[in-house]
């Protein structure tokens, strides 16, 4: 190591060409003769038909994702959180797989119909769905509508009115609970946009007033407290709470409830001290501390739901880069510029997002040096990796492989600085496929009509 940063992580890194197993696809990416493949392909192959940057997504890792969630909370309907990742081949996947589906926006709504994905398996969230997405929604029978504001409530109540339906829907409550996340992916604590206070009273008003207007098909509650939370207690007493919610419901009701969804946010590993938990201990926590919580307060217990995003696609990914320029500053720091950066992951300056990264065209000998991995836009926040060992010999002209970039990295990419958006390569038994194309010059300047 010849350079350390000011504020290196106190974990070093010894072997700078390791595939850490819990970062990478499970037994899908390995090294073969130095270059790094994925489900049977050499990213270097990728490089040279697609071009760099690429997203690779590990069609065999997101199916075996879905299944075990699908084998774990095999009592539970799963919702795979759309937002996390979402494309014509992904919901196809999902719909193969047996899994449900959670859009929250007209767009993500459209493309999951236009794939063919049946609308009574899809949830529509968001904290402020337009009329449009609410008739929507009606018109093509979406199973469940999570209500998330009066406004709301009045909205959708005035559509069913007027169109006879009675569409299912559930009531967002946030319950309290703040969890040990990023400030900008936490959503239960009471200072924030989404869902109905459970302390402030305005959950309990919401149910009552859906109940007495009796239009809507009022199915039970909704929770969310976050993402990439890797503990699991949050969980626990989000669930406790919406359980204690219930039961004053059912007072006031004359009834119980019969659903419950504990929504998503499951942590994945994105460094290698990072533990996620198993989808089967997370279901076993899950499970028991709702059938507790339901015992404790005599409620039969409700048919429970999830929403796991992250924890699916965020493994099934990763991205390739090519090295550009490499700067050392002696006694400071190395930079390794390479050509994408925040236009196509945007979680580091966006949620301190933390990533590792490895040379991916070949093995090296080299002693590994700290470097912070840069992209290449007009920000000096646009940083891919803050601290991680590359080799000594890394060269302008290799490649770099960033994995668990699966989850909110091209659904969250932007344009910046007119940077077309790069190509989503699927791969499996050895095959490659794109499945989303790169944007081009004409795509992007077709929108300039001025
Ligand atoms: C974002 C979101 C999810 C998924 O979160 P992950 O961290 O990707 O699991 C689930 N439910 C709701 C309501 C969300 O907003």
């Amino acid at each position: 190591m010849t350079t350390i940063g000011l504020d290196a992580p106190d974990v070093a890194r010894t072997d700078a060409n390791a595939l850490v197993p819990t970062i990478w696809p499970r037994g899908a990416a390995r090294r073969e003769d130095g270059v790094v493949t994925v489900g049977g392909v050499a990213l270097t192959e990728i490089a040279e038909t697609y071009g760099t940057p690429a997203y690779v997504f590990d069609e065999a890792e997101f199916r075996a994702r879905c299944a075990d969630f699908r084998t774990a909370f095999a009592d539970f309907d799963i919702y795979y959180a759309g937002k996390s990742f979402l494309c014509r081949a992904v919901a196809r996947i999902v719909a193969e797989t047996g899994l449900s589906l959670d859009v929250c926006t007209e767009g993500e709504l459209r493309l999951a119909l236009s794939a063919g994905f049946p609308a009574q398996r899809i949830v529509l969230h968001g904290n402020n769905k337009s009329a449009t997405e609410l008739s929507l929604a009606v018109e093509h029978g979406v199973g469940r509508i999570v209500l998330d504001s009066f406004d709301e409530v009045a909205r959708l109540t005035e559509l069913a009115r007027e169109q006879g339906v009675r569409p299912a829907v559930l009531v967002r409550a946030t319950v309290g609970v703040r969890p040990d996340t990023h400030d900008n992916i936490a959503t239960a604590h009471e200072d924030q946009k989404f869902g109905f206070s459970v302390a402030a009273g305005a959950a309990r008003r919401a149910v009552e007033e859906i109940a007495a207007a009796d239009v809507l098909d009022l199915r039970g509650l909704h929770i969310h407290l976050g993402s990439q939370i890797l503990g699991t207690r949050e969980f626990e007493v989000g669930a406790e709470r919406a359980v204690v919610l219930l039961k004053e419901l059912s007072a006031v009701l004359g009834g119980e409830l019969p659903e419950l969804s504990l929504g998503g946010g499951f942590g994945i590993a994105y460094l290698p001290e990072h533990q996620a938990l198993p989808a089967e201990a997370l279901a076993a926590r899950l499970r028991g501390t709702v059938e507790r919580a339901c015992a404790a307060e005599g409620l039969r217990v409700p048919r429970l739901a999830i929403e796991p995003g992250r924890a699916i696609s965020g493994p099934s990914g990763c991205t390739i880069y090519r090295v550009g320029t490499i700067k050392h500053l002696p006694g400071l720091r190395t930079y390794v510029a390479v050509d994408g950066g925040m236009s196509d992951n945007i979680r580091p300056p966006l949620y301190d997002g933390v990533y590792t990264a490895v040379i991916a065209d070949r093995d090296s000998a080299a002693p590994g040096m700290r470097v912070r991995v840069v992209g290449r836009h007009c920000d000096a926040g646009d940083v891919i990796v803050r601290d991680d060992d590359l080799p000594e010999d890394l060269r302008v002209g290799d490649l770099v492989a960033v994995p668990a970039t699966g989850a909110y990295c091209r659904s969250l990419s932007n344009n910046f600085n007119h940077v077309p958006r790069p190509p989503v390569v699927a791969v499996a038994d050895g095959v490659a496929r794109l499945i989303i194309r790169g944007e081009t010059f004409d795509d992007l300047f077709g929108l300039d009509v001025g």
